[in-house]
Parts: structure tokens; sequence; C-alpha cells
């Protein structure tokens, strides 16, 4: 008889373009698990009685029970169970941190790596997405009309749990796609836009209504939203995209991009098409400020557009940098060069004094300073102190700075008494409310730059939250 649990210490490894192919095209790195490496990896799960992998998911997804049915070969069945509790498991499974989250909690973790769950979620959505074609049936309405602001994953996800109920939901978003940070900021390498206009169509198969370069603040406000189109609850769901600076001399050089811009420029505008009508430089040393995810997106998004090199310039060490393990290990494959313990201090013009030069104002190099390590700040993190004396200059052409966003102070400024934090965060308790009746909030608006699985969850609460409070003023 056939051992029950499959004892291989390792993951079935993800199968993926080789790194000297896939660093000069826009296509998917990982190409997801055939429907055997699924079941034999689903086999590695031991159905823990006390479930920790559950614990560490942020929407504590069923996932023992969505792995036995992987286990047994009923696909459909996993997706179902998954279903239940995240809405973009396409999504989630590709880009979730799961390596700190419910794989970190894995018992098979402790000896050996854990069951690769994220591999494993994906593999079911992308099934379910292959083989069942049902678009969701619209439900019968409730005659209750709320408004979402912003469509990234926490506002698409209380949109979708209110459309369900059935609400009347209006979408509105400032850019003219759906879809928030899943269209603009994350690669199309490493999130196919497919996938995520697949789950803006359900929404819309739902009767959600999409309204596209509707800048809230600027169109029309909160206010008017509540009392001119009589909207019962709103949700925002802005986003954190307000990039930071260095505020160093030489940021307003032509070839100085924030990371959201370029990657928007790439993501959004499709500016790596020949025919695309939004440029962006093509450069051949360039370097990107910064150590987080975004900063391996940025860079791995410069490589492909064709620059000789890329560095990842970073004020700590490698320990210390805050991507994801494996976007860290991607960007090296890909030959994207880390250049840790290193600060810039200046952005250097080209030598160049006619203004009818092209050259004229553009980025020629970067002077940066050594660092060195001391005692751990308030973040926990050593601390990265200036070595006297160390400055020296690099060559770059094109300098992107990624160091963090924060909410855009533009709703604050539009909307009498919505309380803020210091940097922009909206204040919302537990289920999303703000300081204003009926206006509920939540996703990086509220957290600042978070991930996807915590909006998507701060979004399902503020739907909870939202039909609640409707209903009690309707009875
Ligand atoms: P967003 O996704 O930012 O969506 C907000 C939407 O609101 C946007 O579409 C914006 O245009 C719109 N909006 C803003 N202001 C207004 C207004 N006034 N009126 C109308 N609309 C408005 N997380 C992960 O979990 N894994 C990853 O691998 C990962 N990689 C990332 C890579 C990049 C490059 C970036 C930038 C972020 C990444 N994140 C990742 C973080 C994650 O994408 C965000 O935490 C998540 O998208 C936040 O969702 P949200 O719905 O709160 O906001
Ligand atoms: Fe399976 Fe790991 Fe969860 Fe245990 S902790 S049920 S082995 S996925």
């Amino acid at each position: 008889m056939p051992p029950k649990f499959n004892m291989r210490p390792d993951k079935n490894p993800m199968p993926s373009q080789a790194p000297d192919v896939r660093n000069k095209n826009f296509k998917e790195v990982a190409l997801g698990y055939t429907e055997e490496m699924a079941v034999d990896e689903a086999k590695r799960c031991l159905n823990c009685k006390n479930k920790p992998c559950v614990n560490g998911c942020p929407v504590n997804i069923h996932i023992p029970e969505f792995i036995s049915k992987v286990a047994e070969g009923d696909f459909e069945g996993a997706y179902e169970i998954i279903s239940l509790s995240s809405s973009l498991p396409a999504v989630c499974g590709r880009v979730c941190p799961q390596e700190t989250q419910c794989e970190g909690k894995c018992t098979r973790g402790i000896k050996g790596e854990p069951v690769a769950i994220g591999r494993l979620e994906r593999f079911v959505a992308d099934w379910h997405n292959a083989h069942v074609s049902a678009t969701p049936k619209m439900p019968e309405t409730n005659g209750h009309k709320v408004a979402i602001i912003g469509s990234g994953p926490a506002g698409l996800t209380c949109a979708g749990d209110l459309a369900k109920m059935g609400y009347d939901v209006t979408i509105y978003e400032a850019l003219h796609l759906a879809g928030g940070v899943l269209v603009y900021g994350i690669p199309e390498f490493r999130l196919p836009k497919a996938i995520v206009q697949k789950e803006i169509d359900n929404l819309k198969a739902l009767g959600v209504k999409i309204e596209t370069n509707m800048v809230i603040g600027r169109v029309l406000t909160v206010e008017e939203l509540k009392e001119a189109y009589g909207y019962e609850a709103i949700f925002i769901g802005s986003g954190a995209g307000l990039p930071m600076f260095m505020n160093i001399p030489g940021e307003n050089l032509k070839g100085v991009y924030s990371a959201n811009e370029f990657l928007t420029r790439s993501n959004l505008m499709k500016a790596y098409l020949p025919d695309s009508a939004t440029p962006i430089q093509k450069s051949r040393n360039v370097a990107v400020v910064g150590g987080g995810n975004v900063a391996m997106d940025a860079a791995r998004t410069a490589k492909r557009l064709g620059a000789e090199n890329v560095y990842i310039v970073y004020r700590r060490g490698m320990e210390e940098l805050p991507a994801r393990r494996e976007e860290v290990e991607h960007a090296e494959e890909e030959g994207i060069i880390f250049r840790t313990l290193c600060n810039p201090v200046e952005i250097l013009p080209a030598a160049v004094s006619d203004p009818r030069d092209p050259k004229y104002g553009t980025v020629a190099g970067m002077k940066c300073v050594r660092m060195e390590l001391g005692e751990p700040d308030a973040s926990g993190r050593r601390r990265p102190i200036e070595i006297p004396d160390s400055a020296f200059d690099m060559e770059v052409d094109c300098v992107i700075m990624s160091l963090g966003t924060s909410p855009n102070p533009l709703l604050k400024k539009t909307t009498p008494g919505l309380e803020t934090k210091r940097r922009g965060e909206i204040v919302a308790d537990e289920d999303g409310l703000t300081s204003i009746e009926g206006v509920y909030a939540g996703g990086d608006a509220v957290t600042g730059a978070a991930t996807v699985i915590l909006a998507m969850g701060a979004g399902k609460k503020a739907a909870a939250a939202m039909d609640k409070y409707i209903r009690s003023k309707n009875i």
C-alpha cells in the first residue's frame, strides 16, 4: 500500500522560465504546477489537527481542507473551499508573502520545507479559471446604494462582498483602468494582468459598476457622494500611492523617477511595447534606491527594458533587505547587482551647459557614501551609520527612488471631519469605520503600504460592517 503522506522534505520546485531568457521578456516568470505536481505536493500536508497554517493566514483560508481536496484530485472542490475566505486566489497564490504567513507556521517547515501552500492556491485558482467558465449570477437587489473609492484589492473585495449581498455598488477609480497596484504596480512578469481583469469581469457580472477617470476629491467629493448621489455608505480604499523622495541635490534631473511612476509607465501604460504612446527612458546603467519588493520590481523591469547594469542601492546589508527572499533571489538570478551598505547623497548632472544639448539636465552619475551597521533602531534593525570620507561616484544614467509611499492627502483635504494620522493614514476602527458616520476605509489608505491580503481582509470586514450599518438604519 502506498504511504498516506509524502514525507519528502522539500517542496516540489516551481517550473520557471530560465533567468537569462526571462530577464529579456515580460512574460510570467513562474509557470505553475502541473496536476501531477500539485497532487504530489498536496500529499506532503499532514492535515494537522491544530492547523497552525490557518492561524498564519490573514483571511484564515481553510488550508488543510483545500489541500486534501487537491490530494484527492478534486480541484474544483478545493477552489470552492478557498473561495469561502478569499476573493482573489489567483492573485494571492502569486503575490502573498506566504513565507511569513501560512507557510511560516506550517508543521512541515520544522524539519524541511513547508508545504507549498501558495503554489497550491495558485494551481487551484488557475485550474478553475482554465476549466470552469461559469460567470457569477447577478444577485437579487436589496435596493440600497453604496460607493467604493478606489479599485485596488481592498475596494474590489468590499465591492464584491456587498454586491453578493444585493447592494447596488459603484466603484469610483481615479485611473483609466481598475485594479489598483495589481495593474499599475506589480509587473506583468509576476502577476499577468489578464488574471486581474478576469476578477474585475466577475465583479461586473455581479452588477458592480466601475466609473474610471473619477478622482474623488476633485471631480466629486465624499460629501457629494453621500448627500447629492444618495450613497448610504462609502468605503475608501484609495491606497498609499504617494511616493517619498530623499530630498538630495539632483532629484529633479531628467532620468530620476519614483518607482511608482516608472512601474506605472511600464505596467499600466505598457511603455515596454514598441508602439506604446507612453515613453520610458531606456538606460544603460540604472540605480534603484531602496530594498523592498517595489525596488525589486523596478530593478527587474529596468533589466527587461534593456539596461546593461541595474544596481539595487541599499543603505543596510543583504540580511536586512525588506523584500521577500524569493524576490531577492529572482533578482540576483536575473543579474541585478546589489550595492548594499551604500547611501546616495547626490545625483550628478551631465557636464553640459548648452540647454539645446539633449544631455542637458540629465543624470550622469550618483554620489554615494559607504555605510556600516550600528545598534538596532526603533524598527529593530541595525542602524546604518555613514563611514567618514567614504564618498564615491557611480556611473548611472537613470535613478529610480523606491523609498516607500504614503496615502495621498487629497481625500483628507477635501473631506471635512475625516481624521488622519501624521503620515496621512485614515483613522479607522476594527470594522473600518472612520471619524465620519457611514464612511468606512481600509487597505493601504489606513495601514500605509502593506500587502494585498491585508487590504482584501480590510475590504471584507468593512463590507460586513457597512451592511450592518445600513440595515440598522433601515429597521
Ligand atoms: P491600491 O492597490 O493602491 O488601490 C488604490 C486605488 O485607489 C488605486 O487604483 C488608485 O488609483 C485609487 N485612488 C486613489 N485615490 C483615489 C481618489 N481620490 N479617487 C478615486 N480613486 C482613487 N503586496 C503583496 O502582498 N505582495 C506583493 O508581491 C506586492 N508587491 C507590490 C509591488 C509594488 C510595485 C507595489 C507598489 C506594491 C506591492 N504590494 C504587494 C503591496 C500591495 O499591492 C498593496 O498593499 C495593495 O495593493 C493595497 O491595496 P489597496 O486596495 O489598499 O490600494
Ligand atoms: Fe498541512 Fe502544514 Fe497546515 Fe499542517 S501546517 S495542515 S502540514 S499545510
